[in-house]
C-alpha cells in the first residue's frame, strides 16, 4: 500500500510536470507584441484564410505534404514540455531536403510586410522545421513563409534554411520563455486539487434536494453527458451545481468550469459561492467576464493604439499583467481586473478574456460560449473536452439563442454610406449602393403589406452583403490618416469610419447567419415609414445551441422554472442520453396562501375589468400590513392601473412605480425600498412587468416582500414575430400556441411568483389574477405548491 502511494506520488508528479501545449499557443505567448486593433480583420480571416491556405495547397508538387502532424518533447529544468501541432505544408526540394512552409492570409497590403513584420510567424516555422528535422535525421531544414492577399490571391514568400542545432537552440529558447507560466500553471493546479480534495460541502449539511442535485450533477460529469434540472428557490442551486463540478475538477475529470448567467446579478451569486467555498479553503482562480461597453476604461470604445492608451502595447506588457494577478490573486471579479489592468496599462476586457484561458472559473454570459459574433473561439478542442458548461437560469436560452441567431439588416445604414464614402472610396459607395438597390426592390414587392416573410434566404441580398464587407474591409484594413484624403475634417471622418465599421458587423453577422440558415429559419421583411428592415429569424435554436455546445465534456442546464421539462428539452437541444431531474420544493407548502381571482386580463377586456381588477389588487392586500410587489404583462397595462389603484388607494399606502430603462442604480434604489422590518401598518406596493429587472434574480428574504399579485398569464404580446413562430411549431406537429405564447408567458409568471417564498421562514400571499388559471390547460403548468 505504502509502496504503491509512493509510485502513484511519482507518476502524479511526472504528469504534472508535463506541458502539453500546441505550436501556436506556444509561440504566440512568447512572441506577441504591439497593439490592439479593433479586430475587423480576425473575423474574416477565419474563413477567408482557410480558403487562401486550401489555394496555396492546392498548387503543392507531386512530393509535397500538407497539414503534417508533428510532436517533439523539450525538456526545460523541472518541466518537459510536450509540443505538438500541424504544419500547412511539407515540402520537398529538389536536393531532397524539407521545407516547412507557413501559410499567412492578409486583407492589408503585401507590400506593407517585410521578412522581418511578424517575428512570431517565423517562429511557429522554425518550431516545425525542428519537430520534423528531429524526428526524421535532417541536419538541416527549408523554412518557408507565405502571405497571401485575400482578395487577389497575389503571394509573397520569404525563405531561410536553418541547421538542426540552431533550430534546437531556438525552440529551447521559447519554451524557456514560457517556462515561468507553466510552472505557475502546475504549481497552482497541484494546489487546487489538493485544496478541492479537502474541501467540505460549505454548510452544515445538506437541504432537501440539494444532495440529490449535487450527486446528479456529478454523475452528469463522470458520464460525459448532459443535465437539465429544475430546482426550485431554496434548494441552493448554485452551490449544489459548482461544488460537484469542483469536485470532478479535483478528481482530474475536468479542468475548467465555465458558469454562464443571462444576468449580472446571477453571476454576483455565483462569485459569492466560490468566496465561500474559498473561505473553507479552495484555492480556485474564478474570472469574471464584464461586457466590454461597462468595463472599457475609455469615453468610446475604439480599440486602437491612436484612440486608447490600453490598447496601445498590449501584447508588449500583457504577459507581465497576467503573471502578476494570477501570482496574487484568486478572485478576479471586475474591480480585481481593473486594478491590475490599470496598473499594467492592459485593456481591461482583452485582459479579463485572457485570464479566462488560464482560469479554473469563468463566471460570464452566456454568449461567450453559445454566440458565434463573440465565441470564445481560441478555445481548442482539446481544452472543451476538458470543459464542463453550468448554464444558470436556462429558462432565459431560448430567447437569448434566437436573438444571437438571427441577424438582421436596415435600409437606412446602407443609404447613408453611399453617400459617405461617395468620395472617399467608390468601392464602399458601389457596394452600399448595390445593397441598397436590393432594399428599394424589397419595399416596392412589399407594398401594401408592411410585412412579408419568405421561407428561403435572400440569396442576393446575402452575395451583396458578402461584397460590401469585403469592400468595407479593405477601406478599414487602411490606416485612418490614409483612409480619408479628401479634406473631410477629422472628426466627420471618424463618424463615417464608425458607421462604416459597424455596418461592417452587421453584414459580417448577417453572412454568418445566412450561412447557417437552414428550415429552422424564416426571412422577414418589414417596411416602415422611416426604414425598411430585413431579419434572417430563427425559429427553434436548438440544433444551433446543440452544435456550440458540442466538445464540451458535460453541458448543465438549470433554473428554478424548467417547466415544462420536455419543452425545454426540446428547446435547448438535449440529447437522448442528457440526463433531466426535476426536484420538489424544499419549503413546506404552509408558508404560501394562493388566491385565484378569476378576472379576464385579455387585452380585449382591459377596459371592462378596469375597476374589478383594482378592487380584487385592494383585496390583496387589506387587513395585511407590509411590503408588495405587482406584477403586469406591459408598462401600459400597468401604467392604466396604477392610475386607477393610486386614486383610491388608502391614505398613507405608498406606491412605486418601475420605469422603463432603468439603471442599475435605479434597479438598487427600487429595491432598497423593500424595507425589512417594515413600521406596523405601513404598506408599500411596487408595481412592475413581468419578464423585467424585478421578476427574476431579486431576492426579497423575510418580510421585506408579504405578497404577489400577477395579473394575467404572462403571454408574450401577441405579434408578427410570435406568429411565425406559432407557425413554424404548428406546422412541425407540435402545439403552436403554447410554444410561442403560453409556455413562454407562464415561465415569467413562475419567475414572478417565485419571489415570495425565499427562505423556511417566509411567509406570504400570492394572487394570481386571469379567469384562465381555473382552466386545466393553464392550471397543470403551476407548481404543485400553488395548485
Ligand atoms: S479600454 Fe476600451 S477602448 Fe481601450 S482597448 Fe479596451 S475596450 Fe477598447
Amino acid at each position: 500500500m505504502f509502496s504503491k502511494s509512493i509510485g502513484g506520488d511519482k507518476q502524479q508528479m511526472a504528469n504534472e510536470s508535463m506541458v502539453n501545449i500546441a505550436v501556436r499557443p506556444l509561440v504566440e505567448y512568447v512572441f506577441r507584441s504591439g497593439s490592439l486593433e479593433s479586430g475587423f480583420r480576425t473575423a474574416v480571416s477565419l474563413t477567408e484564410g482557410t480558403k487562401a491556405h486550401q489555394q496555396v495547397q492546392k498548387q503543392y508538387g507531386e512530393g509535397d505534404q500538407k497539414e503534417v502532424y508533428l510532436k517533439a518533447e523539450i525538456p526545460c529544468g523541472d518541466l518537459l514540455f510536450v509540443v505538438d501541432g500541424r504544419c500547412d505544408g511539407l515540402l520537398v526540394g529538389r536536393d531532397g531536403g524539407w521545407t516547412i512552409d507557413e501559410i499567412k492570409s492578409t486583407a492589408g497590403d503585401l507590400a506593407a510586410i517585410r521578412e522581418d513584420t511578424y517575428p512570431v510567424h517565423w517562429a511557429q516555422a522554425k518550431c516545425y522545421a525542428y519537430m520534423y528535422a528531429k524526428a526524421n535525421g535532417q541536419r538541416e531544414m527549408g523554412v518557408q513563409l507565405t502571405y497571401v492577399q485575400l482578395d487577389t490571391g497575389e503571394r509573397k514568400q520569404f525563405r531561410m534554411r536553418a541547421g538542426l542545432d540552431e533550430l534546437e537552440t531556438f525552440i529551447h529558447d521559447v519554451v524557456r520563455q514560457y517556462a515561468p507560466y507553466a510552472r505557475l500553471l502546475r504549481d497552482h493546479r497541484r494546489e487546487r486539487n489538493r485544496s478541492i480534495a479537502e474541501l467540505a460541502f460549505p454548510f452544515p449539511g445538506y437541504r432537501t434536494g440539494q444532495r440529490k442535485l449535487a450527486g446528479a450533477v456529478y454523475k452528469t460529469i463522470e458520464e460525459a453527458v448532459g443535465l437539465f434540472a429544475q430546482a426550485p428557490t431554496g434548494i441552493g442551486k448554485t452551490i449544489s451545481t459548482t461544488f460537484p463540478a469542483l469536485k470532478a475538477m479535483g478528481e482530474g475529470k475536468l479542468n475548467q468550469l465555465y458558469y454562464l448567467t443571462a444576468k449580472t446579478v446571477t453571476r454576483t451569486a455565483a462569485e459569492n459561492a466560490f468566496a465561500l467555498m474559498e473561505a473553507q479553503g479552495l484555492q480556485a482562480w474564478v474570472v469574471t467576464l464584464t461586457a466590454k461597453e461597462k468595463i472599457c476604461f475609455s469615453e468610446e470604445v475604439r480599440c486602437n493604439k491612436e484612440d486608447c492608451i490600453y490598447a496601445d502595447g498590449y501584447f508588449d506588457r500583457i504577459n507581465g499583467a497576467i503573471l502578476d494577478i494570477l501570482a496574487n490573486e484568486t478572485q478576479l471579479t471586475r474591480p480585481v481586473i481593473e486594478a491590475y489592468a490599470r496598473k499594467h496599462r492592459v485593456c481591461p476586457f482583452e485582459f479579463s478574456l485572457d485570464l479566462s484561458y488560464a482560469a479554473d472559473v469563468t463566471i460570464c454570459d452566456y454568449n461567450y460560449v453559445f454566440d458565434p459574433k463573440v465565441s470564445l473561439q481560441r478555445m481548442f478542442a482539446e481544452q472543451k473536452k476538458e470543459t464542463a458548461l453550468l448554464i444558470d437560469e436556462a429558462h432565459n436560452l431560448v430567447d437569448r439563442a434566437r436573438e444571437m441567431y438571427s441577424a438582421e439588416l436596415r435600409k437606412s445604414g446602407f443609404l447613408a454610406l453611399q453617400r459617405a464614402y461617395k468620395e472617399k472610396s467608390p468601392s464602399v459607395a458601389k457596394a452600399a449602393k448595390a445593397v441598397n438597390a436590393l432594399f428599394i426592390e424589397l419595399k416596392k414587392r412589399v407594398e401594401g403589406s408592411s410585412f412579408q416573410t419568405d421561407l428561403a434566404a435572400p440569396e442576393l441580398l446575402l452575395e451583396r452583403a458578402e461584397a460590401f464587407a469585403e469592400a468595407a474591409e479593405r477601406e478599414l484594413a487602411l490606416e485612418p490618416s490614409a483612409a480619408g484624403q479628401t479634406g473631410s475634417s477629422g472628426s466627420s471622418e471618424a463618424d463615417a469610419r464608425e458607421l462604416l465599421l459597424q455596418a461592417y458587423f452587421e453584414a459580417l453577422h448577417f453572412g454568418r447567419i445566412g450561412k447557417l440558415y437552414d428550415e429552422r429559419f424564416v426571412t422577414y421583411t418589414e417596411v416602415t415609414r422611416e426604414d425598411v428592415r430585413i431579419k434572417l429569424f430563427c425559429l427553434d435554436p436548438s440544433h444551433l445551441l446543440q452544435e456550440m455546445g458540442k466538445g464540451f465534456r458535460s453541458r448543465i442546464y438549470f433554473s428554478a422554472t424548467l417547466s415544462p421539462m420536455a419543452y425545454y428539452r426540446d428547446m435547448l437541444g438535449a440529447g437522448p442520453d442528457d440526463y433531466t431531474v426535476s426536484l420538489s420544493s424544499p419549503f413546506s407548502r404552509d408558508q404560501l396562501e394562493v388566491v385565484v381571482l378569476p378576472l379576464s386580463t385579455r387585452y380585449q377586456d382591459r377596459e371592462q375589468t378596469r375597476v374589478p381588477l383594482v378592487r380584487a389588487l385592494q383585496e390583496v392586500t387589506r387587513g395585511r400590513p407590509g411590503n408588495y410587489l405587482f406584477f403586469f404583462p406591459s408598462y401600459a397595462y400597468m401604467n392604466m392601473i396604477y392610475e386607477d389603484f393610486a386614486a383610491v388607494a388608502e391614505e398613507g399606502t405608498e406606491l412605486l412605480l418601475q420605469q422603463s430603462g432603468m439603471t442599475e442604480e435605479d434597479r438598487e434604489q427600487f429595491l432598497a425600498a423593500f424595507v425589512p422590518n417594515p413600521a406596523p401598518g405601513r404598506t408599500f406596493i411596487a408595481f412592475a412587468v413581468m419578464g423585467g429587472l424585478f421578476s427574476e434574480g431579486i431576492d426579497l428574504v423575510g418580510d421585506r416582500l408579504t405578497g404577489v399579485a400577477i395579473v394575467g398569464v404572462g403571454l408574450p404580446q401577441i405579434g408578427p414575430e410570435r406568429n411565425l413562430i406559432r407557425d413554424y411549431f404548428q406546422t412541425s406537429g407540435r402545439n403552436g400556441f403554447d410554444y410561442a405564447y403560453v409556455f413562454p408567458g407562464m415561465n415569467k409568471v413562475l419567475q414572478a411568483g417565485g419571489r415570495l417564498i425565499r427562505s423556511e421562514t417566509d411567509q406570504g400571499r400570492l394572487a394570481l389574477i386571469d379567469d384562465r388559471y381555473l382552466q386545466p390547460h393553464y392550471a397543470r403548468l403551476l407548481p404543485e405548491e400553488w395548485r
